[in-house]
């Protein structure tokens, strides 16, 4: 499928925007931990958009979306697929770590931990992921872990389950399809998880495969 290069550039424009207010963004606590913000990369035309949970700490070092292992797992099923990273679009629900350091400690002083974002963080980063989707307008969105399938099932007005039991799945909403996967983090410790997330990948393969024969149709 081929997007035309002005589209390209229409799209590119109001991102590099978002980029840009979410890297000075202080709407939430978030802000006062963070080296960097993780706004996203990839494809202004991306058919498929993955959404996870959250920066981790070499995200938030780096400032780019899965970077860290769990980044090299995802790079791992996106090539077992075939799918180039630069093709798809990787952003999160809250685009700064939410981790257990306060503001006033450095990295140093504590080993901070990775945790949930919490629901007021949510709200508060929101706007952000439902304006580049708006933008980007992927035809299929995997969201990766139970926050981001939580968030993204509701905003569609779709009944969510814990990953566990609605992982493969395929949620029709207009002309969007929502696939759930476990995230690649839990995989990380867990090898049987890792052949989960290997079959819930064949089945993404397949989808993008109709959605594309779809759009040419
Ligand atoms: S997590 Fe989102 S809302 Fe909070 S400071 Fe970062 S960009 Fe802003």
């Amino acid at each position: 499928m081929t997007t035309p290069a002005s589209t390209s550039i229409s799209r590119q424009i109001p991102l590099n925007e978002i980029n840009q207010k979410v890297q000075s963004c202080k709407e939430c606590h978030l802000s006062e931990t963070r080296t960097n913000a993780v706004p996203g990369e990839g494809s202004s035309n991306a058919t498929v958009m993955i959404v996870g949970e959250g920066p981790g700490r070499q995200e938030d070092l780096e400032g780019r979306p899965f970077v860290g292992r769990a980044g090299r797992l995802l790079d791992e099923l996106l090539v077992s697929i075939k799918i180039d990273r630069k093709s798809v679009y990787i952003t999160n629900i809250v685009k700064c770590r939410a981790s257990t350091r306060s503001s006033n400690e450095t990295a140093l002083q504590q080993q901070a931990r990775d945790r949930k974002p919490t629901s007021e963080e949510i709200t508060a980063c929101a706007p952000y992921l439902e304006e580049q989707m708006r933008i980007i307008d992927p035809q299929i969105i995997c969201t990766l872990g139970d926050t981001a399938t939580q968030f993204i099932l509701e905003k569609h007005g779709l009944k969510t389950g814990n990953i566990s039991k609605i992982h493969g799945r395929t949620y029709s909403t207009g002309r969007v399809k929502i696939a759930p996967m476990y995230h690649p983090a839990a995989a990380l410790y867990t090898a049987e998880l890792k052949d989960v997330m290997k079959k819930d990948f064949r089945r993404l393969s397949g989808l993008l495969s109709q959605t594309t024969l779809e759009s040419i149709g």
